[in-house]
């Protein structure tokens, strides 16, 4: 008997939770289940790596098994939407995983494959469905899809989907959800504009909120280097030979590297990146919106498996990734915005894990560092380049100049993307360094609307951020004066 039998969950679902080797409920889902299981609405402030995916699909399979219904052709029972490809496709994996001793099916959409086959998977209707905003609407207005039949409904990283200047699909698919439903919102931070959103969608709602980002970062051991922009790649490669060495549990100055996962702020930046590491001799992969879907899917299962160790990624491809034995991220580049460090981070020190995050700052990213330690009230530890440093760059062998060397197949070349392929995010990110925009929206409509919003929410962010609880610092973390 676990615990979870104690929350009241159906037997199937126990059955399942036991071959997937649960035996407590996290704290979120210990805290949301029961209320959901009434069929509360929800407001839920966590981020991915809480256990919060199994927190809101638990109880839906149950309520949704306890009741049977016939599937409606085009419709869904079960609606969660979600920012990115990569976060649809792993909730739908868990869900499936959860649902597997129950009759209930489960389907993904997302853009940047065709959608015909999708359109003709949904025909005779599912009874979850897991989506993007961008493809969601697209189904919708080709009436492969209604949202009359839905039950359920549930807006996974909402402060995520405001970045992406999703407002306006959201908009559009709250007028088209039924009046009588359930509603579950997460996000990880709750600024007001984000609340403001909620409101449209939960409806007298049981709040939960568990580990705040910044107690989150806390359990990560964070450093800073500052040196110019033009150095940091000789750098990078520098570290990661000498953390992936076979040697590198003894000698490597952070200890040997497992999986590192390291963030550019463009998909070119990420290329870039690749190319040089592989010239290096380090086998790596990029993960961005110019890379098809199934280049995406390679890139991450590689590095899933441990077959490559450097994944280079742009914050949105990597949002939400659960990737265990991530052993260091690096910060190629700092992101503007401070909440995407928590989220870059994050990546690492997962399930209590411990991690190690070291970010190289360049003289004009120095502002963002103070936003990020102004956040975090976590000050990062300076951390001073190699003694050696320029004869080792200079030893470094220069990159070819084709195309990146990707285990998974070359990119598609730009102007060839299905429609929705590019991925707005990373679009707007692509222009040089100094001169990046705070927010976006996908298809340049939106920008007024979403700027202005933003504007007001990065203010209040601050003040409402203090962390609640101050865990056991590294030695290398120290509080911010
Ligand atoms: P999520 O926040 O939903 O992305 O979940 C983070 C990770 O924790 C996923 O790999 C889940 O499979 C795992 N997980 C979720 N709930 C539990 C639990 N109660 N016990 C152990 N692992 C869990």
């Amino acid at each position: 008997m676990s615990y979870f039998s104690e929350l009241g969950l159906a037997e199937p679902i126990l059955r399942a939770l036991e071959a997937k080797g649960y035996t407590d409920p996290s704290p979120i889902q210990r805290k949301a289940i029961p209320a959901l299981l009434e069929g509360r609405d929800l407001l839920g402030i966590a981020q991915t790596g809480t256990g919060k995916t199994a927190a809101f699909a638990l109880p839906s399979l149950h309520r949704l098994a306890h009741d049977p219904k016939p599937r409606n052709n085009a419709g869904c029972r079960m609606l969660v939407l979600s920012p990115t490809r990569e976060l649809a496709a792993q909730i739908a994996d868990n869900m499936r995983g959860y649902a597997k001793f129950l009759n209930l099916s489960v389907q993904c959409v997302f853009g940047g494959v065709p959608v015909g086959k999708q359109a003709r998977a949904l025909e005779r209707g599912t009874d979850i469905l897991v989506a993007t905003p961008g493809r969601l609407l697209d189904l919708i207005d080709q009436r492969a899809l209604t949202l009359r039949h839905v039950e359920i409904f549930v807006l996974d990283e909402a402060d995520q989907m405001m970045d992406l200047g999703f407002i306006v699909p959201l908009k559009r698919v709250a007028a088209l959800l039924p009046k009588s439903r359930q509603s579950l919102f997460f996000s990880a931070t709750m600024p007001q504009a984000i609340a403001e959103l909620g409101k449209q969608f939960i409806n007298n709602p049981v709040k939960v909120e568990v580990a705040p980002q910044a107690t989150t970062a806390e359990r990560v051991e964070q450093y800073a280097t500052f040196i110019n922009q033009a150095e940091k790649q000789a750098l990078l490669t520098i570290k990661l030979r000498e953390g992936l060495a076979p040697d590198a549990g003894d000698n490597a100055e952070h200890g040997a590297i497992d999986r590192a996962l390291v963030f550019t702020r463009t998909k070119h930046g990420a290329d870039r990146v690749v190319r040089h590491l592989t010239a290096a001799g380090i086998p790596a992969a990029a993960i961005h919106g110019n890379k098809s879907q199934g280049q995406r899917t390679a890139a991450l299962g590689g590095f899933r498996q441990g077959t490559v160790r450097v994944l280079v990624a742009t914050d949105i491809a990597a949002r939400g990734i659960d990737v265990s034995g991530v052993s260091h991220v690096y910060n190629f580049e700092i992101p503007n915005v401070p909440e995407q460090y928590v989220h870059r981070i994050g990546r690492t020190a997962r399930a209590g894990a411990d991690g190690i995050a070291i970010s190289y700052v360049a003289p004009d990213e120095k502002p963002y560092i103070r936003d990020i330690e102004r956040l975090t009230r976590i000050k990062l530890d300076a951390l001073a380049l190699p003694e050696d440093f320029q004869k080792q760059a200079a030893r470094l062998p220069a990159p070819s100049r084709k195309a990146p060397a990707q285990p998974q197949g070359s990119s598609k070349p730009r102007g060839q993307q299905a429609r929705g392929g590019q991925r707005s995010d990373e679009r707007r990110h692509d222009r040089p360094h100094g001169e990046r925009p705070r927010h976006d929206a996908p298809h340049g409509e939106r920008r007024g609307e979403h700027g202005s919003e933003d504007g007001g929410q990065r203010k209040r962010r601050f003040r409402s951020r203090a962390p609640k609880t101050v865990g056991a610092h590294k030695s290398a973390v120290r509080r911010a004066g």
